[in-house]
């Protein structure tokens, strides 16, 4: 039987630290002579986690600890960063199942680990947003009810799995719960990134960061295989034209909108012919990724939207409604502005994977002009990525790559993305 790490696909630096912190964090209760039987109040003055940051610095000192590895410790509070798809929640769920485990490992067969994996464990709360952003009740109501002694003697565990989506207030809330933690208490955050605009900076500062990258292209075809049941041939090529990314690899085995863009995409390498070509192809990508983003964020906005305005008493005849909507005004247009920054994100990502696509086409180029005994990214244009190589030389294809890997870190960097499209587009063309 796998244990709660196996549903993590090729996130080998991440399980290991999520399982030398649940060591530490079962040293922690095995300390303080646990699991305690039920019913037994903790004693207030018990902080359980400075006692393991003393036992910690022990270690470090050099005399010994055993159990606790130095550095490697728990914490009160951790954010999952990670592309799309590569597993942040999953992440949680199993760190929330080997912190609940009986045996301390995530064993994944006790009835800890069981009820976590299930979501039916009494001390583990998870906060999923279904169309509306976490407000502030319900961060407070949260932070509260996680405040108490955990029924099982163990950890009392809060999972936000998207902690972007909070509201200021919300996050304020949340700040105050992690800056003065109860000795118990153990929140896991779940973030795209640890920008500012997805996570505060001083929730930030407050947590451990756990990046999750991604995958290597076997250990998602295999997921894919074994998970979804696509067929070995189709995940195979889906995991490589993916480049490792979950999500996305799924998508292309599945959804003939998605292989249709990436097919445009690496059209592009055999288009450009000159400076007009080239322009055109610049707008044809920057539009496209605005198609394709306005398309993936339009339900749930429209949804969200609906949501809030049914919650807030929209529509409503009482005589509570008209005061409710002058009340809602502000957080409809907080609404709308969140859901702006997600359309910016969710441009700019789709703008990232056709990048990466095309990259990946260069890279067949220059491998195969360099004979390197490796096997392309795109299958479906290897030899067309072989002709560019012959004809480009290593060099050439070698410019090629960098120009789009520069356009990457240009639109990372806040360049306006139309114009670091273009500047790119020129690059490949002139070569
Ligand atoms: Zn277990």
């Amino acid at each position: 039987m796998p244990d709660v790490f196996a549903e993590l696909v090729g996130q080998d630096d991440a399980v290991g630290t999520l399982r030398r912190a649940a060591a530490s964090a079962a040293a922690v209760l095995r300390a303080a002579h646990l699991p305690a039987p039920a019913g037994t109040v903790d004693d207030p003055d018990d902080d359980d986690l400075a006692a393991l940051a003393e036992a910690d610095e022990d270690a470090a000192a050099g005399s010994t600890a055993p159990a606790v590895d130095p550095g490697a410790g728990m914490t009160h509070a951790w954010i999952f960063t990670g592309p799309p798809g590569s597993g942040r929640s999953v992440a949680a769920r199993a760190f929330a199942a080997a912190l609940q485990c009986v045996h301390g490992t995530g064993c994944g067969t006790c009835p800890g680990c069981h009820t976590t994996l299930t979501g039916t464990h009494a001390d583990v709360r998870l906060v999923a947003p279904e169309g509306l952003s976490i407000g502030v009740g319900e961060m407070r109501a949260l932070v509260l009810r996680a405040a108490s002694t955990p029924s099982g003697g163990r950890w009392q565990v809060v999972i936000i799995e998207d902690a972007d989506r909070l509201t200021e207030a919300a996050g304020n809330a949340l700040l105050k719960a992690v800056e003065e933690p109860p000795p118990r208490t153990v929140f896991l955050l779940c973030a795209p990134s640890t920008h500012p605009e997805d996570v505060s900076v001083t929730i930030r500062s407050r947590c451990r960061v756990v990046p999750l990258r991604q995958p290597s292209a076997a250990a998602v075809a295999d997921v894919l295989v074994r998970r979804d049941g696509i067929a070995p041939d189709v995940a195979q090529w889906a995991a490589a034209a993916a480049q490792g990314h979950v999500g996305r690899a799924r998508r292309l085995a599945r959804d003939p909108e998605a292989r249709q863009r990436r097919d445009a995409v690496l059209a592009v390498p055999r288009r450009l012919t000159g400076v007009g070509t080239a322009l055109d192809a610049a707008s044809a990508l920057i539009e496209a990724a605005e198609a394709e983003a306005a398309a993936s964020v339009a339900e749930s906005d429209v949804a969200e939207r609906a949501a809030l305005q049914t919650a807030l008493g929209a529509g409503g005849t009482g005589r509570g409604a008209a005061g409710a909507t002058r009340g809602s005004a502000g957080q409809l247009k907080d609404l709308e502005k969140r859901q702006k920054s997600r359309a910016t994100r969710a441009q700019r990502d789709a703008l990232d994977r056709a990048l990466v696509d095309l990259a990946g086409f260069y890279r067949d180029a220059l491998t195969s002009a360099l004979r390197a005994p490796v096997a392309p990214v795109h299958t479906d244009t290897a030899t067309l990525a072989e002709a560019g190589g012959q004809k480009w030389a290593p060099e050439g294809a070698l410019r090629r790559l960098e120009a789009v890997l520069e356009c990457r870190a240009a639109i990372e960097a806040n360049v306006k993305p139309r114009i670091a499209v273009e500047a790119m587009m020129l690059s490949l063309w002139r070569g």
